[in-house]
């Protein structure tokens, strides 16, 4: 296969699918060598299967605002591959949702997910829904809605859905309560990410930022650092930060940033517990602004709107917000002002010109779908345990996620280790994940 030659049929049939292009580019250009030492993968068309997902559902979500206004959105889910298990992955509510995000996203979280050790396909969903400025009350009704139309499509062994931007405890509770009421079953394992009493995991809420800084560290460990006194900046201020900078500040590092889409909180003692703590009311309270934190914690954290994360010296940058959140520019002013280390924790927080900057200026880095494979990996432990109907203690899903991240990290250093011995964490991620759903389409025949 050529690269150059699969990107221009897909640019042409997909034009402006950006997220999409950008996504499936990366992946082809790490596999391209070791794709081309298997003819049989040729011979099946393994890649110009992979790159498309096996089906989309599109519905109209509509629902009722406090007003009494009827309000409309589009729901999708994107099932993208189940070649090594039931289609598995998170749901996004934001008002920049489309296809080509959800394509994105379904797609990494096929290669993320042969990643975690776990039978998972890959699957991702949402709405161009914005939870911004919603009430409580908006956000069930809306879940609801989501639900009538989604239900139809997901099952325990079928399809999972979680959260992701947009969708946390909150959101799966009210996403759950409906599914049940339709399907007349209690079938936990349909969601995961649900409250501790009713069949979710201990410790799903915590993964992806813990499982992301046992990755840190094994990377570091591998460097021959550690992660005790560094300095960490981190943006967003959602779960999967707060999941970060709990574990960042117990590893004895040091969080001095966090952000939002207005500015950023530069915090230069470092994140404390009852900071890490407000994060959840921040999150809670729909307003999605930064600041807050400056105002409840003055003294203690300066905000600087317009300002990202990126500007504030660091040794450790943790993208946790969004994908694309991290252009070359900020990766020269993270280098210029001493940051020798990223690990992409949001799916493709950085633009493929930053990671190259990265990789050429000897700057450790390694991709999301490696460092921020906890959180769906805690989602497989979740229906591992609702399959068994047993539950859990912190410490043994903490022991099971910690052994997972290491899985990961070995992966990336036996399929991405250079000539000259340094870890191509990108190549290795990429690599592992497709030899391993490339291996299984072959094996399963041409469906
Ligand atoms: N949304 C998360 C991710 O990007 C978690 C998905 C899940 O738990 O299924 O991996």
């Amino acid at each position: 296969m050529k690269t150059s030659e699969i990107m221009a049929k897909l640019q042409a049939k997909y034009p402006g699918e950006n997220e999409y292009l950008q996504a499936v580019q990366e992946v082809l250009e790490s596999v391209e060598g070791v794709y081309n030492q298997h003819p049989e993968f040729e011979q099946a068309k393994i890649v110009e299967r992979m790159v498309e997902p096996d089906r989309i559902f599109t519905f109209r979500v509509t629902w009722v605002d406090d007003n009494g206004v009827v309000q409309t959105n589009t729901g999708y889910r994107v099932q993208f591959n189940s070649a090594i298990g039931p289609y598995k992955g998170g749901l996004r509510f934001h008002r920049a949702v489309t296809p080509s995000m959800l394509k994105f996203l379904g797609f990494e979280q096929t290669f993320k997910n042969a990643l975690t050790t776990l039978p998972m396909g890959g699957a991702k969903g949402g709405s161009d829904f914005d939870p911004k400025g919603k009430s409580n009350d908006e956000i069930m009704r809306f879940c609801q809605a989501f639900m009538l139309e989604l239900w139809q499509c997901i099952g325990p062994d079928q399809d999972i859905p979680a959260g992701d931007v947009g969708v946390g405890g909150r959101e799966i509770g009210f996403l759950y309560g409906m599914y049940k009421k339709l399907a007349r079953q209690y079938n936990t394992g349909v969601l995961t990410g649900k409250g501790q009493t009713w069949g979710g995991s201990i410790l799903r809420p915590e993964a992806t930022g813990f499982g992301a800084l046992y990755f840190t560290q094994h990377l570091l460990h591998h460097a021959g650092k550690d992660i005790k006194g560094l300095k960490v900046a981190l943006s967003g201020f959602g779960n999967v930060a707060w999941g970060a900078a709990t574990k960042a500040t117990q590893l004895g590092a040091k969080v001095v940033a966090i952000s939002g889409p207005d500015g950023v909180c530069e915090i230069p003692d470092g994140i404390t517990p009852e900071m890490i703590d407000y994060m959840l009311v921040m999150r809670a309270s729909n307003r999605d602004k930064v600041e807050d934190m400056a105002t409840r914690f003055p003294g203690q954290a300066k905000f600087t709107a317009g300002k990202k994360s990126w500007s504030v010296p660091c040794d450790v940058a943790l993208p946790c917000a969004f994908q694309n959140e991290l252009s070359e520019d900020d990766a020269k002013e993270l280098k210029a002002n001493g940051c020798w280390c990223c690990c992409e924790v949001s799916n493709m927080g950085c633009q493929p010109g930053a990671i190259h900057f990265f990789q050429n200026n000897g700057v450790l880095f390694a991709p999301g779908k490696a460092v921020n494979a906890g959180g769906v990996a805690t989602s497989g432990l979740e229906m591992t345990q609702n399959a068994s109907h047993i539950s859990w203690s912190a410490e043994e899903v903490d022991a099971k996620l910690h052994y997972i991240m290491k899985s990961i990290h070995e992966q990336c250093v036996k399929y991405g280790m250079q000539p000259d011995g340094t870890i191509d964490y990108v190549k290795g991620a990429n690599i592992a994940g497709f030899m391993k759903v490339a291996t299984a389409m072959l094996e399963q025949g041409t469906v």
